[in-house]
């Protein structure tokens, strides 16, 4: 029997994944995943919620998260590590992977996407289109990149970091990585030369805290 392979997260970057994830597993058969989604269907699939999706009478299933907040995808991978549902790498079929190169369960590689070489992903790491990672980089838990991010090397970016469309992210050094901390968030275009502290949101070239 064919696997079923729900996206899980019926709006924006859902739509945008399926495709993916089709090319990528062409003998499975795919439906929408959404808890709170007010459609039925969707660009020709089904959007089923979580507790009708686990009914569907499929032995071998497993969803992709395609939600860009990181904490959701927290949730939504204990949830699913409760009732035995695997959750899938997405990778495109263009991205260029060079030397090296260790990522962890769950990642979204969208078109376009470059990791050089000698880079470290953690777990659940999402890569808009067309953005790049350049050597030496430590990417951590639950990091979201949006559209175009480029990150050069010797970048160290902790969990739940939000890099936002367009950043451009100054390259560190072996003996000193320019680190963005824990849960900070990178406005789009912005341009980071040095440290974000954990938790911070910074906007602009250069990057600065965000005056609220
Ligand atoms: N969502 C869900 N379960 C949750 C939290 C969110 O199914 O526990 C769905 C939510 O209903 C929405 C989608 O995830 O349809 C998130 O979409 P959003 O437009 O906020 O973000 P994006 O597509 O950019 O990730």
């Amino acid at each position: 029997m064919k696997q079923l392979i729900g996206i899980y997260g019926a709006s924006g970057f859902g739509k945008e994944l399926l495709p993916l994830a089709r090319e990528q597993y062409p003998e499975a058969n795919f439906c929408f995943v959404d808890d709170g989604s007010e459609y039925k269907e969707l660009n020709g699939y089904t959007v089923y919620n979580y507790e009708e999706y686990l009914r569907l009478e499929f032995q071998d299933k497993a969803v992709v998260l395609a939600i860009a907040d990181s904490r959701i995808r927290e949730i939504l991978v204990a949830k699913c590590s409760e009732s035995d549902i695997d959750i899938l790498s997405v990778k495109a079929s263009n991205i260029i992977v060079l030397d090296e190169v260790e990522i962890e369960k769950g990642a979204v590689l969208c078109h376009f996407t470059q990791l050089t070489s000698n880079i470290k992903i953690g777990k659940q790491f999402h890569a808009n289109i067309y953005s790049y990672i350049a050597h030496d980089c430590v990417i951590g838990d639950y990091v979201t990149f949006a559209p175009r991010v480029s990150c050069n090397g010797n970048v160290h970016i902790h969990d739940h970091a939000y890099i936002g469309a367009g950043a451009v992210i100054k390259q560190g050094t072996p003996d000193k990585p320019l680190i963005i901390g824990k849960g900070a968030i990178v406005g789009m275009g912005a341009v980071v030369t040095k440290d974000v502290p954990a938790g911070a949101i910074v906007v602009g070239n250069p990057a600065r805290p965000l005056n609220k």
